[in-house]
């Protein structure tokens, strides 16, 4: 296993349990497999740009940082699904659609 590898296990787990402690599922359809759970913010947050941080490992770890207690109340559990539509909803995009 190379360094990279080893980096990439150590930040799943971590976003394994940071989902753990958000219920572990999409709280509109249930949705449970950890591969399409999205983390979303409660209060959007606007910024100029959106990154890939927004639902990568920096978000991860700054939710391990704030600790289960103080990140429930602050994020919610989406699956990709149903994170694209409430997005879409809300016209969250800056104006560029993905797709
Ligand atoms: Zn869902």
């Amino acid at each position: 296993m190379t360094s990279n590898e080893r980096a990439r296990k150590y930040t799943a787990q971590h976003r394994v349990e940071v989902l753990a402690w958000l219920g572990g599922k999409c709280e509109v359809c249930s949705e449970s497999d950890y591969r399409v759970l999205q983390i979303a913010h409660v209060i959007p947050v606007r910024r100029k740009t959106r990154t890939s941080e927004d639902s990568g490992s920096l978000l991860v770890r700054s939710i391990r940082k704030l600790g289960e207690e103080k990140a429930r109340p602050l994020f919610r559990l989406l699956c990709a699904n149903d994170h694209l539509k409430e997005t879409w909803d809300k016209r969250e995009w800056s104006g560029k659609h993905p797709f």
